[in-house]
């Protein structure tokens, strides 16, 4: 007998059932403001991807990439006036509530007509096997036969069913919207199928549906009705022929949108249920929506249900950007990141005095190319590319605080190269401990204006570019890389600390504490009014006026040495008010 962890993964492995997942890092949609502005994860596709071929709950040799959708494919559905509205930006920044010039109309419909072909052709590719298929993005719900909206612009699930019905598919289909929104375009979209069942679960009330079983839940409704709702449902509905699952992970407690009052357990136990029912019947699982940053754990957990029947959890400390950054990293050798000693024809201009002196290596290591490459397989200047910049370039010099690096890109309507990332770095200690302490950090994205939906966070100049996870990872490993303990700067504002607070903590226990017990007082409040408080001094810290303070926050790549109970005694010492306007 095999015990232990091997043992759990064989037989994890033993148990699995074949399923075929569908996704393409495209499917991240390229609106660098969304992250900030919805509290959605832009990355759930990528971790769920990553999650489930990294853990062997789906074979790698089992993920296809999808092709985009044929325009005749949606014309089935959609009507000439929509699917000509989409090359405009202005109708689809509305469907995605952004500001037109903030999307790239054409990168934005490559990631939708992907996932449209996703869903296409694991609809065919189920009714082939019988194989459960998952596509991992889709569940368009909301898109109508003549009208786009909520994220959806058009129909993925009416489209696919569409053509399958043309090559001659006549069986029953149900679908099972488990989304945490009513299916309102879907219900339009089949209204004319008179095989096609769609049976919801929903937390908002949006009137009669016509066409839909729809039962509407209480706001905040837990784990146990909902379970119990669904039952009913599964009893009500006809046995499919092919189904679809939209597995909403705007059905978690605390999703901005949702309503509903699911737990991480609770979703996967729904996904369970509709697996044993639907048993071998050919099927495709959707994520439809998910306003925090938990629903890809909903996402993945949806494909543990279907491929392993399992309700083990998903670790909470498993952070996927970083796994994935370390493997990444694990895989670029020092002589392709740093300096192997090779000269130049720049180097031996400058020896001669042809030139005048570069600084040629970052805190005495990397090469610029060695960062450009870095920046290549970690994946980020893809996603500048799809923001709608080229021609990357790195370059580094000497401050007076530190050695700053700056990646430059060009853009059309943009002269010249744009300053994209700057960052200030030094190698120094902190609490005994040398680490990577960046004095500057800056992210930029000057292809987008503010305004009233993108406004300006305390500090900028710019808006930012969405990439300050991908950032924060990458000197983390730049850090491992360079053997040193961590990585440490002062937050100059309120949300900065706030976006780094998972990996960061302030150094100082005692202003760990105020801060976390800042973030619980202002927990009601949207991220840019409470930054905007702070910034404004309307803050009252136990009555008395308080001002930000800009102290060192770290991430410990080895152990904290901060003491969570000192932590815990400050926060509870202190209270934080909002003072009324002057
Ligand atoms: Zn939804």
């Amino acid at each position: 007998m095999i015990g232990g962890a091997l043992g759990r993964r064989l037989t994890g492995l033993l148990l699995r059932r074949p399923v075929t997942l569908w996704y393409d890092p495209r499917y991240r949609l390229p609106l660098s403001g969304l992250e900030g502005a919805t509290g959605m994860e832009p990355r759930r596709a990528d971790f769920a991807a990553w999650w489930l071929a990294g853990s062997g709950a789906v074979s790698p040799r089992r993920v296809r990439a999808p092709s985009r959708i044929a325009i005749e494919e949606l014309a089935r559905v959609h009507t000439p006036r929509l699917l000509e509205s989409l090359e405009r930006p202005a109708a689809l920044a509305a469907m995605f509530g952004v500001d037109p010039e903030e999307l790239d109309a054409d990168e934005l419909l490559d990631s939708v007509r992907l996932a449209c072909g996703g869903t296409l052709e694991a609809t065919r590719a189920t009714l082939r096997s019988g194989e459960p298929a998952i596509n991992l993005l889709g569940g368009f719900h909301h898109a109508a036969p003549d009208a786009g909206g909520g994220f959806c612009p058009v129909n993925d699930v009416a489209v696919a069913i569409a053509a399958v019905r043309a090559e001659g598919f006549a069986g029953q289909v149900v679908v099972l919207d488990l989304d945490a929104h009513p299916p309102d375009g879907l219900g339009l979209c089949l209204a004319a199928d008179p095989r096609a069942f769609v049976g919801s679960l929903s937390g908002s009330d949006w009137g009669p549906l016509p066409g839909v079983d729809e039962t509407l839940l209480p706001e905040g409704c837990p784990d146990d009705p909902y379970l119990n709702a669904l039952e009913a449902l599964l009893d009500r509905a006809p046995r499919p022929a092919l189904a679809y699952v939209i597995a909403g992970g705007d059905v978690l407690a605390g999703d901005r949108l949702g309503r509903l009052g699911l737990t991480l357990r609770g979703a996967r136990r729904r996904d369970l249920l509709v697996a044993r029912w639907l048993d071998d019947r050919p099927q495709v699982w959707l994520p439809g929506g998910g306003y925090t940053r938990r629903a890809w754990r909903v996402l993945a957990g949806t494909g543990m249900a279907v491929a392993l029947r399992s309700l083990r959890p998903i670790p909470e400390d498993h952070d996927p950007l970083s796994t994935r950054f370390r493997r990444i990293s694990a895989e670029l050798s020092p002589g392709e990141l740093g300096d192997a000693g090779d000269l130049t024809a720049e180097d031996i201009e400058e020896a001669l005095g042809l030139r005048p002196t570069r600084q040629r290596l970052l805190l005495g290591f990397y090469t610029a190319g060695g960062m450009e490459l870095g920046l290549h397989r970690y994946g980020i200047f893809q996603q500048l590319a799809r923001l709608g910049y080229r021609d990357f370039r790195v370059t580094f010099d000497q401050g007076a605080a530190g050695e700053r690096f700056r990646l430059t890109g060009e853009a059309d309507g943009l002269t010249g190269p744009q300053v994209l990332v700057e960052l200030v770095l030094e190698k120094r200690r902190c609490l005994g401990v040398p680490v990577l302490y960046i004095h500057w950090l800056s992210l930029r994205n000057p292809r987008v204006r503010f305004s009233e939906r993108r406004p300006r966070l305390p500090g900028q100049e710019v808006p930012g570019l969405g990439l300050a996870r991908e950032t924060a990872t990458m000197l983390a490993r730049m850090a491992v890389r360079l053997n040193l303990g961590g990585v440490v700067f002062r937050p100059s504002h309120f949300h900065l600390a706030y976006s780094a607070r998972h990996g960061f903590a302030f150094v100082d226990p005692d202003r760990e504490g105020r801060f976390q017990a800042l973030v619980r007082d202002l927990a009601d409040r949207p991220l840019l009014e409470a930054t905007q408080l702070v910034a404004d001094g309307r803050i009252l810290m136990n009555g008395q006026p308080y001002a930000w303070e800009a102290d060192e926050m770290a991430y410990w790549l080895r152990e904290s040495p901060a003491d969570p109970g000192e932590v815990e005694r400050e926060k509870l010492r202190v209270h934080f008010t909002v003072a009324p306007p002057r």
